[in-house]
């Protein structure tokens, strides 16, 4: 499991900035997605070969109130305890704040691991901009610039280094049985579609979580074939139904993302897409994994409601485009069986084999039929590809002069790619490598 970085702070303390900068390195993945680089609260960074989730809890926060009672909120404080490091950040310029020792008792409280981050201190003595942060009691204080980049390195490689993630370890364990997780924001319809699921289906094993961190994996049957559950609604089972205890948990929905191999991320017709539904969906396509969307509560709603449904979700999420839609009813139980051949089409694209003569075949047919345009005065020579990976299948493009490629046109060869090998219901990875 990569670990997760949870920053906590007061309003503009530099918490999304920092946040910006952590994420930095997979932001190109998002960057032109309308709707999704503005104001994310979940993402992913990686240090060396050290990959990181990073979550800004300012985005869990309710407009403050004036009193200081609700210094974190509960969703903040859930996220806390879920954490594996808590980055607390304070202002290096305004000082300590009545309100930054009210938020450090109740992270010391946590019992969590914390480290304590003075940001704005470009141009100022370490020193001197630290000291009198020591009285927080969180021990010492590391000084960064979230806005220049400053120190934040270090930050991250201290924060880390308690930790071996070893991302091959996790590669090769999957892949047994397709790991689906059901993820979305409360009162969806998860639990229930979960339960509907189970209570007709062969269930296999069943684990019992460790702590309140772990999520729970459930082998069941499904038309005879196995598949592996991993459970973000905090299942409990009891003779054979299955009750939901706990509430929803932000970092339990990424690890669950992280883990599996098909997202199902399930959506309700009966009220509007939240910002949290966007985060969410933010988060699984910078994942790379396969994902199937269940709209659900689709009972009892006339012809005319369900158009506008479906327009609204073409129109947010847009850049979900290579998934497939499915409106059910988890209560009733219509439309679930329909979930399993996307589900299954999606786990075999995620984990197709791309062999390197077929896919360089490909590439040169896309070419002929339309050349990438020059850059200047030289014009990319695209010579073979090779798979780099899977879930999500990354194709490496191998030529010349690679790097003037346009943006549009590698578009137009990830588009010919999913036609070709039938990549449905997962994200693509088309990169370029220029070689001597
Ligand atoms: P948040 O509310 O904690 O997420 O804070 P923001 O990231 O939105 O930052 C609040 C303000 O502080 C913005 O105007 C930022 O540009 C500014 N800011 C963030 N980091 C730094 C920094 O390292 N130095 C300075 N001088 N300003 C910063
Ligand atoms: P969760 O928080 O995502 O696990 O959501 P729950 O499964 O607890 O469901 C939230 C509420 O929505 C409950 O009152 C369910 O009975 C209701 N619900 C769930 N699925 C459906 C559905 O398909 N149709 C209707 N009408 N209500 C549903």
């Amino acid at each position: 499991m990569k670990p997760t970085l949870v920053l906590v702070g007061r309003p503009n303390v530099g918490k999304s900035t920092l946040f910006n900068r952590l994420t930095r390195s997979r932001d190109a993945i998002v960057a032109d997605i309308p709707g999704l680089t503005r104001d994310r609260h979940y993402g992913h960074g990686k240090l060396g070969d050290k990959p990181y989730i990073v979550v800004d809890t300012g985005g869990f926060e309710p407009v403050v109130k004036s009193g200081v009672l609700h210094a974190m909120a509960r969703q903040t404080l859930q996220a806390v305890d879920e954490s594996d490091m808590v980055l607390f950040v304070v202002d290096g310029r305004q000082g300590v704040m009545p309100h930054d020792k009210i938020i450090a008792d109740q992270l010391r409280q946590t019992g969590r691991k914390i480290m304590l981050v003075v940001n704005k201190t470009e141009g100022m003595r370490t020193a001197f901009a630290t000291s009198e942060f020591f009285e927080l009691g969180l021990g010492e204080p590391c000084a960064i610039s979230a806005i220049h980049g400053d120190h934040v390195g270090e930050l991250v490689e201290l924060a880390l280094s308690g930790f071996h993630t070893q991302l091959e370890e996790a590669e090769a364990e999957a892949g047994k049985y397709p790991k689906i997780a059901v993820v979305g924001r409360p009162n969806v319809g998860k639990s229930t579609l979960i339960n509907t699921l189970l209570g007709e289906e062969r269930v296999i094993a069943f684990d019992q979580p460790g702590t309140t961190r772990d999520s729970i994996y459930i082998d069941f049957e499904y038309n005879r074939r196995r598949y592996t559950l991993i459970d973000t609604a905090g299942l409990r089972r009891r003779g054979k139904v299955f009750e939901t205890i706990e509430k929803f948990s932000v970092i339990k929905t990424l690890q669950a993302i992280e883990d599996a191999n098909v997202v199902v991320l399930v959506l309700d017709a009966r009220s509007e897409i939240s910002d949290q539904d966007t985060h969410i969906a933010g988060f699984i396509l910078e994942t790379g994994r396969a994902l199937v969307i269940a709209i659900n509560k689709w009972d009892g709603m006339d012809n005319y409601q369900r158009e506008i449904v479906k327009r609204e979700i073409a129109r947010r999420f847009g850049f979900l485009d290579f998934a497939k839609y499915h409106f059910i009813s988890a209560l009733h139980g219509s439309g679930i069986k329909g979930l399993f051949p996307s589900i299954d089409a999606a786990y075999a694209a995620a984990m197709a084999h791309l062999p390197t003569p077929k896919l360089t075949r490909a590439l040169l047919a896309a070419v002929a039929k339309q050349a990438p345009p020059r850059g200047g005065m030289s014009r990319p020579k695209l010579r073979y590809a090779h798979q780099g990976g899977s879930n999500p299948p990354l194709i490496i493009i191998h030529g010349s002069m690679l790097n003037h490629v346009p943006e549009t046109y590698r578009r137009y060869l990830e588009n010919t790619f999913r036609d070709t090998f039938q990549l449905e219901g997962t994200p693509l990875r088309v990169e370029f490598r220029t070689g001597h």
